[in-house]
């Protein structure tokens, strides 16, 4: 089978995905026949959902692009994409929702407590992730690349941080989640909507200090956990004020 040179330049945090020597670089790979330009750039490391947009000889060109051999290519993520190239994904749905893997338990009580959408069982397989984000027009988050190369994911993203407070405010650089949020209005253990409730219909259900220090509560709906402005709030308070801080976004 023939062999072919190509050359790639990889911008702003696609970098992750190259191994250490070849990044800031442009990179000369040789492919063996012609591969579609999706397969190719796995290969090299990048899941497709984390692919913005792709230049090929300066031209913008899509997933089903097949390699001919001789190519210079480009590739951005979201964060670093240019005007004027096409988006390889269809626009997220705004706020966007989220379905979270088994590998990332902690984010998702805090998403949940911001407000977000966030489905996770501990019990899913990669195919069922992948079913449901296709069903629901989910984003998944993962801290696993190879689940996010399944051909059918749409909308994906690879966490990079193991600290997660650090993934939250990743998460939300990524998706711009400080213009969408709703602090206590989900439920953090079952992703129920909350609401407002009077002290006297859960006040059996209080213990003696909170009932004496505290007036307004919320209700999950779904599962019946209570919520104020207890102890835990100081700590949401802090992320809402991390996450409408500066903009650390990285440049390309
Ligand atoms: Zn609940």
């Amino acid at each position: 089978m023939l062999q072919h040179a190509i050359s790639l330049i990889v911008h702003g945090s696609l970098k992750d995905f190259l191994a250490r020597e070849l990044r800031g670089k442009r990179c000369v790979f040789h492919i063996k026949g012609n591969p579609s330009i999706k397969d190719t750039l796995e290969a090299v490391g990048a899941p497709h959902p984390e692919i913005a947009g792709i230049l090929v000889n300066k031209r913008s060109v899509d997933f089903s692009y097949q390699i001919q051999g001789g190519e210079d290519i480009e590739i951005f993520p979201a964060e670093a994409f240019p005007s004027g190239l096409a988006p390889l994904q269809p626009p997220l749905p705004t706020p966007p929702i989220f379905i979270v893997d088994v590998n990332l338990g902690k984010l998702v009580g805090k998403l949940r407590l911001m407000g977000f959408d966030s489905l996770y069982k501990n019990d899913l397989d990669d195919h069922r992730i992948v079913r449901i984000a296709s069903e629901q027009q989910r984003v998944i988050l993962t801290r696993d690349r190879g689940l996010l190369k399944h051909g059918a994911v749409v909308w994906g993203y690879w966490v990079r941080t193991t600290d997660p407070s650090e993934q939250l405010l990743e998460v939300a650089r990524r998706y711009d989640l400080q213009e969408h949020l709703a602090p206590m209005t989900r439920c953090s253990a079952c992703n129920g909507l909350t609401a407002e409730v009077a002290k006297e219909e859960i006040a059996d259900r209080l213990q003696p200090r909170t009932r004496k220090y505290y007036d307004r509560f919320r209700l999950c709906r779904d599962c019946g956990k209570i919520y104020w402005a207890g102890s835990h709030y100081r700590k949401i308070l802090e992320w809402v004020e991390a996450l409408a801080g500066p903009e650390k976004k990285r440049q390309t």
